[in-house]
């Protein structure tokens, strides 16, 4: 009998489907590996926008991730929204205890505009959560907010010297020619970039496909280079084939039948 590689998402619940932790399982789903996952916070919204983010108290957030892991060893963790500063000293807990791999979506700001982040949570990211990150995947808008400097070469040094190992810097948020760029910059060694053609429609959960992708990757034993360059397959794959079950933007198609 074969094992099949355990992913944690720790992240939001999106009603619609096309962002947060299903997102997370559907992409861990159609990347062969297993989904378990804790929940950060609940959020009302449709596909054009969040109107509200509720956050899961501290004290059962702690005792959930505590009891899963007790039970299963994860190979590798991702994490998406998480909505409020008050979680992240027990998401660290968590990372900490696990020692897997650890891709961090940081989800600052929906497509549709919502903040998700104040700064408290952004500092808590910098200083708590980026120490434990494997790869970072943050868009352009993120890596300047995270990186607190404009250029992106720049804002990934800075995000490698606050601690995370690796970041990917993914340029769909800001494309407006006919390619998006990915660029990866590795600790240590040059930066690697993509460019992908550009889709004709705005997506809903994008980046959770991505980073979730990565974690696959990750947790089968891929290097980081190997599991970005999958991942961006299947998240363009996924893109690709998106529909739009509501009236704004197209969700992704992850799992193929
Ligand atoms: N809601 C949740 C729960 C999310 O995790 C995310 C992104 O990760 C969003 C909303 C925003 O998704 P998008 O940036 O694709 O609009």
């Amino acid at each position: 009998m074969t094992t099949i590689p355990v992913i944690l998402a720790i992240g939001g619940h999106d009603p619609t489907g096309g962002a947060g932790l299903q997102a997370d399982i559907e992409t861990i789903h159609g990347m062969r590996c297993r989904a378990i996952s804790l929940v950060t916070c609940l959020t009302r919204q449709d596909s054009s926008n969040v109107i509200s983010i509720h956050p899961q108290p501290t004290d059962a957030f702690t005792r959930q991730w505590q009891t899963l892991l007790n039970d299963i060893q994860p190979d590798a963790i991702k994490i998406g929204l998480i909505g409020s500063h008050g979680l992240v000293p027990a998401i660290r807990q968590c990372l900490q205890t696990a020692r897997v791999p650890v891709v961090l979506d940081p989800v600052l700001a929906a497509g549709g505009g919502t903040p998700l982040a104040n700064n408290e949570l952004v500092t808590g990211i910098n200083e708590q959560l980026l120490p434990e990150t494997s790869l970072l995947t943050p868009n352009r808008a993120e890596a300047r907010r995270l990186g607190n400097c404009k250029s992106m070469d720049q804002a990934a040094r800075q995000l490698i010297t606050a601690g995370a190992a690796n970041v990917l810097i993914t340029g769909a948020d800001e494309a407006t020619g006919e390619q998006v760029s990915n660029r990866l910059y590795l600790n240590g060694t040059p930066s690697r970039n993509w460019l992908w053609p550009r889709l004709p429609h705005s997506y809903h959960g994008s980046g959770c496909t991505l980073a979730s992708a990565c974690a696959c990757g990750l947790a089968r034993g891929l290097t980081v280079l190997q599991a970005v360059e999958e991942a961006q397959q299947f998240t363009w794959d996924s893109l690709n084939s998106a529909t739009r079950p509501g009236q704004g933007q197209y969700l992704p198609t992850r799992c193929k039948t």
